[in-house]
């Protein structure tokens, strides 16, 4: 009886403890910050696949990316990387066919201090498997995704560059269900999901002030290459091709009227100047 009080009160104080720890990191933070995660590349791309020649794009390799968001009053975790950390055995990299990852998602998140019980929101720009690898991680979060977009992850049979397994603890998460709707994840304004369908039946971007680099858009796969912007060419394996370019145009106005950057995850020239984790964007 005793030693199980002893212990109980020592599990308790470690609970505490920890408890403290993120509360007390959490408190700290009195501005946005953005951190950039590394979770490798696709190589070998067909520029065919998005309607280009070889010749017309200046880089046909991806990076892949995911990010965290911090503000004041939680934590946002944007999309979740290509290959599962669980396939890192004995470190990596880590090739699974067209996609290399150099080191897993996780330790980079702790890294900046955090694990994925202290995340607040997961949201991801959309359900194609180089975003959600390690989805499933995030499932104690509250997950914030568009109804059309979930419908299509847990109907009978998703189709396309989809991997469910990935993805399947989403199912009993609390969830922000929005319909073709932006979110003001935190409600002042500095982090807003925002509605951009096509590529997937519910794909979104998310809006980010941040206080010295000004407003971001991260753009998920609303462009995959720059040269998509500029001629308005969009991929062949689209969702809906007409609802891309309504979204293009829909948050093209948006970063204008708002003056923000517009970052393409795909895009390695874009995240080869940031500051990778455990740096961080202001
Ligand atoms: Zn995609």
């Amino acid at each position: 009886m005793f030693r199980r009080t002893v212990f109980s009160m020592a599990a308790f104080a470690l609970a505490m403890l920890t408890l403290t720890t993120a509360q007390q990191r959490q408190a700290a933070v009195k501005t946005v910050r953005l951190y950039v995660f590394e979770n490798g590349s696709i190589r070998g791309l067909d520029p065919k696949l998005f309607n280009f020649t070889r010749e017309e794009l200046k880089e046909v390799d991806f990076t892949n990316t995911s990010y965290l968001i911090v503000h004041p009053k939680g934590t946002l975790m944007f999309d979740s990387g290509a290959v599962e950390d669980s396939h890192f055995k004995g470190g990596g990299p880590v090739t699974e066919g067209i996609m290399t990852a150099t080191k897993p998602l996780l330790p980079q998140l702790a890294s900046a201090g955090y694990t994925p019980s202290n995340i607040t929101y997961f949201a991801m720009s959309h359900y194609h498997s180089d975003h959600t690898a390690n989805a499933n991680a995030f499932a104690s979060a509250t997950w914030i995704v568009q109804k059309a977009e979930r419908d299509f992850m847990f109907g009978d049979k998703p189709e396309g560059i989809i991997q469910p397994a990935q993805y399947s603890a989403l199912k009993g998460a609390k969830t922000k269900l929005l319909n073709n709707e932006d979110f003001d994840v935190f409600g002042d304004g500095a982090v807003v999901i925002k509605s951009a369908p096509g590529h997937t039946p519910g794909h979104q971007v998310l809006f980010v002030k941040l206080p010295k680099t000004g407003p971001v858009l991260l753009a998920g796969d609303l462009y995959h290459y720059p040269e998509e912007r500029t001629t308005g060419r969009v991929p062949t394996f689209e969702f809906n091709a007409e609802q891309s370019k309504a979204s293009r145009a829909k948050i093209e106005a948006f970063i204008k009227q708002a003056g923000a950057q517009l970052w393409i995850e795909h895009d390695i020239a874009t995240h080869a100047k940031l500051p990778k984790a455990p740096a961080f964007v202001e």
